[in-house]
Parts: C-alpha cells; structure tokens; sequence
C-alpha cells in the first residue's frame, strides 16, 4: 500500500538509528466495536521523534494485554513513516509544515511532486478520510512531537475555549500562537476540519524521559476524552506526578508574540545553553547568524530553541 521511494543516504549525513513502524500509518487501534467518542493520537509527524511512536506501542500493548473495555475508538497513528525508518526530521520537506489548505488542496488537485513527503501526506489524508467518514461526533486528535532542546514540556494549543480546556487536562503548560507562528502545521488543517486538537512537546528528542512524558500525556488525553476512565489507567497517579513535576513554577499559559525564521544559508546557531520556556531579557544576544548577534526583541519565555540542523524557526519569544 505504501509507495516510499527508497532512502538515498546522500540526503542527510546526520541520520540516528530510526524505528521500523512498517509500511502502514496506522500502528494499531483498539475499539469495542460499539459507538463513542473518537480519539487519534499521532506520532512521528518528524522522523527523528521517535518517542512518541514508543509511547503509543506502550499504550496500543497495555489494552490489548488487559483487554481493556474502553469505550468509542482510539487509534494510534504514525506520520513520516521513511523519515521515521532512518531517524530524519524529513527527508525532502518538512511533513509538518504543509498542512495549510492551499498546500493541501494543490496535493489533492495535482498528486504529489516527486517529493517523499508529498507521499505520505496523501496517506495519511486518506487514512484520516477513511477513519472519520462514519463517525458522527467529535474527532479528538493529539499530535506528539518532541524538540531539539533541553526544557519544559508543553501543549500546543489555540485560543478557544474547547482548545482551552482540553489542554488543561493534559496539565502541562500550554503555549498559545505558535499554530499561527508556524504555517502549515497538522494543527492548523485538522483544526480546520472540525477536529479538538492538540499537539505536546514533550521532552528531548533522544531523551528516554521523553517516552515516559508522551505516554503519560497521551493517557490523559484519552481520559478527557471519554476513551478510558481514570480507574484504566495503570499507575494513573504516577503518570500525572510525572507530567506535573515538568511544570512545577513554570509559566501555565505562554502566547507567542515573535517567531525568528531562519534560512539555510543565515548560518544561524542558537548560543548554547537555552533551555524552552527559560526567561529572557529584551537585548540579550540569543543565537547568532551570518550578519551578527541575534537579539530577544522583548522580555518573555523563550520557546523552542533551535539545536538540530533541519529546520527553519530558530526560535520564538512568548509572554
Ligand atoms: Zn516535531
């Protein structure tokens, strides 16, 4: 069913050790077969974030070793399923940044234009399709993704109320703006659907706590939508102490205010040491470029640091 062209190693030198999710988006799902609610959980939207898939394994073999009777449909899914294969953010174009309708439109008009990524999103479109076609109510999805750099996890989230009170329940803080700041995000088109999303950062790409974070994170969102009851969840009160002491005297609730892009050819390098969510000051010389000294515009949180190679925001400011 998948069409992956094969990997060419000439395109990245900086590969890590990938994991195998198989040539199909959906890892698993688990469903009594009677009616309710509908969570997707993803993963691997960026094929060097492989936690997120461990996390959702764990899940995936915890209700299906205990025959959990949960209630509705809860499916786990995989995003860049070749990035994923060799341990890359992407391999031609980053998946998770061309989700806005045009882009989504053009694919669906035109098929894809040669480049891998083109591939999986008309996949995973179809896949997404083919999982909502008979469901009635709210689809509830949750997009785990982790970072570059050291620091607190959070949740990306939109302004509204639902938004709102949905990531309140997976109690970590939540960061407001950043789907506006970064076009073209899964975010923004299943938000556009209808869908109640919402992605996590949750930990270090390579960090093994971060596994731990995401699975916790992605159990909480089961419970607040309806999936699971808190008495199904396995060690519920060590899964929420886990979340809850990321976020011990961090800001709850940070809005982006500025985005720093950044270009290849900008030789662009956070300074090293900048932990997400750590205060800056207006002034301070954050990263540093071809043309100088990279200054924070205000007083916030800054968010996202960029550490890794691939990738176009060097770094956002939040209040
Ligand atoms: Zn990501």
């Amino acid at each position: 069913m998948s069409a992956h062209r094969p990997f060419s190693p000439q395109t990245n030198t900086m590969a890590r050790p990938g994991v195998d999710v198989g040539p199909s988006h959906i890892l698993g799902e688990w469903s009594p077969g009677i009616a309710g609610p509908l969570t997707i959980i993803s993963a691997g939207m960026h094929g060097n974030e492989p936690a997120g898939v461990l996390a959702l394994r764990r899940i995936l073999s915890y209700l299906q070793d205990n025959q959990v009777q949960i209630a509705g449909r809860f499916v786990a899914m995989a995003g860049n399923l070749t990035a994923l294969g060799v341990g890359l953010r992407y391999l031609d174009r980053d998946l998770n940044r061309q989700w806005d309708r045009a882009s989504v439109e053009r694919l669906g008009r035109e098929g894809p234009r040669g480049y891998a990524e083109d591939i999986e999103q008309l996949e995973l479109l179809q896949d997404f399709e083919q999982l909502t076609r008979h469901h009635l109510g709210m689809v509830n999805l949750l997009d785990l993704h982790t970072m570059s750099a050291k620091g607190v996890p959070f949740i990306v989230t939109c302004d509204t109320p639902d938004s709102t009170s949905l990531a309140n329940q997976l109690l970590l803080p939540g960061i407001v703006g950043l789907e506006k700041a970064i076009p073209g995000t899964t975010l923004e088109h299943f938000l556009a659907q209808g869908y109640r999303a919402v992605a996590v950062e949750g930990g270090q790409h390579q960090d093994p706590r971060a596994v731990d974070l995401l699975e916790a994170c992605a159990w909480m969102m089961l419970i607040a939508t309806g999936i699971v009851t808190e008495d199904q969840v396995p060690d519920l009160q060590a899964k929420r102490q886990t979340l809850l002491d990321e976020s011990h005297d961090q800001p709850q609730h940070v809005t982006v205010r500025y985005r720093h892009g950044v270009h290849p050819e900008d030789g662009f390098a956070m300074l090293p040491g900048y932990k997400n969510l750590q205060p800056v000051r207006r002034g301070e010389v954050l990263a540093r470029d071809r043309s100088g000294d990279i200054v924070a515009p205000q007083d916030g949180w800054i968010v996202l640091p960029l550490y890794q190679k691939a990738g176009n925001d060097g770094f956002f400011i939040g209040v």
